[in-house]
């Protein structure tokens, strides 16, 4: 089988289980107690919190471990704009993109039903980009929170974070980005990308899937939405997950984003693109054409649908994605890729393709095979 849906999910590296293994065994204690075990696994979760800081670039306190990436998104969008609007009650408005994950969407529509706030939506053009004119065209003196994501999960777009993050902070407005696709691809550096809040999910990275985190800069208020012990200074309260946290930091530490193999990862995906794009009459690439993830190469595929195109890759042995998996199991077009521009009938043609740092050359143009028999079996059959 050739794995290509990494963007859904990702196994456990080996090095990451072998760090967390302890605490999961012998050294099993609540960071909470008082005795040895309880300090040992304090330390451990203190070490956690360090290692995630320095791949951030940022302090150990202005990390919040999470049960994953949605936790930190609703933890984010939620926690943030309450707490302005508690200090503040006529910022009542949250912005965010046309294509953020549903964890984000949601979170914002919570709001908007039961805490009386507006939500802007800042359109994208047509290869899934915010531009920041568009941003900019939205923001209000009653916006409490931005939330634009960092890259796609489904077309692998990149947005210009530095740039919609500095003309937020130049009004005073708290920018939030979801940045799990692009953890382990895209440089993480807070300072740098000038964010007052980040997610991040271990399963996309080699950790094992319900753990992640948030970052916050400091003196940032955030309302918790889970109320109890006061662990994570008061932001999360509930028995912290030990081993999950010394897993993401392990992951976080094994990639080097920016270096040798993210290049090297994109120029194999854009092979990829060009074999599928000369092999199947009438593919669409999907997402911005450079700005976009190493490891997401995306397409429709007119004629077809992408559900159909799935199940004929699956018998020829190669495992992807018919949109996000987040929404898994419908057929409807993805709104991502309608607020694109993409014609609905076109949208549900979909297919992403995602890989990891593993990936070969020699796997990918067997998939490009596979993806030129499978949809002509799927056009020729008529399979919709
Ligand atoms: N945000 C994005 C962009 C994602 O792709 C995902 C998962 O696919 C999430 C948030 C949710 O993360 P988790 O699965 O850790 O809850």
């Amino acid at each position: 089988m050739i794995f290509l849906d990494a963007a859904a999910t990702t196994p456990v590296r080996r090095e990451v289980l072998e760090a967390m293994w302890p605490y999961l065994t012998g050294d099993f204690g609540n960071p909470s107690s008082h005795h040895s075990l309880g300090e040992s696994a304090a330390a451990a979760l203190a070490n956690a919190r360090a290692g995630t800081a320095a791949a951030l670039n940022c302090r150990p306190a202005e990390i919040t471990f999470t049960s994953g990436g949605t936790e930190a998104d609703n933890l984010a969008v939620k926690g943030m704009a309450l707490a302005r609007q508690a200090a503040e009650p006529g910022l009542n408005r949250v912005v965010i993109s046309a294509v953020e994950h549903p964890a984000v969407e949601e979170s914002a529509r919570y709001l908007e039903r039961f805490h009386g706030f507006a939500v802007d939506i800042v359109p994208v053009d047509g290869f899934g980009q915010v531009t920041p004119e568009a941003l900019a065209a939205v923001l209000r003196p009653e916006t409490a929170l931005v939330s634009i994501m960092y890259a796609n999960n489904e077309v692998g777009t990149v947005q210009p974070i530095r740039q919609l993050a500095g003309l937020c902070r130049d009004r005073g407005i708290p920018f939030h980005t979801d940045a799990v696709q692009a953890a382990g691809w895209l440089p993480l550096d807070t300072k740098l990308l000038g964010v007052d809040a980040m997610s991040i999910s271990g399963h996309k990275l080699g950790a094992p899937k319900g753990n992640g985190a948030l970052y916050v800069r400091s003196r940032t208020r955030v309302e918790p939405l889970l109320h109890g012990g006061g662990q994570e200074r008061g932001r999360r309260s509930g028995t912290e997950n030990v081993a999950g946290a010394v897993a993401l930091a392990t992951a976080l530490g094994l990639v080097r984003p920016g270096q040798g193999f993210a290049v090297h990862v994109a120029a194999l995906r854009d092979g990829f693109i060009r074999e599928v794009l000369a092999g199947v009459p009438g593919a669409q690439l999907t997402g911005h054409p450079t700005d976009r993830l190493p490891s997401v190469a995306s397409f429709c595929f007119p004629g077809t649908s992408g559900e159909s195109v799935l199940l004929e890759l699956e018998r020829q042995g190669v495992v992807c994605s018919s949109g996000s998996a987040c929404a898994a199991g419908s057929d409807a077009a993805s709104p991502v890729l309608l607020a694109m521009g993409v014609p609905a009938e076109v949208a549900q043609t979909a297919v992403r393709f995602s890989f990891d740092a593993a990936v070969t050359a020699a796997e990918l143009h067997e998939a490009a095979a596979a993806v030129r028999n499978a949809v002509g079996s799927v056009l020729t059959l008529g399979i919709r």
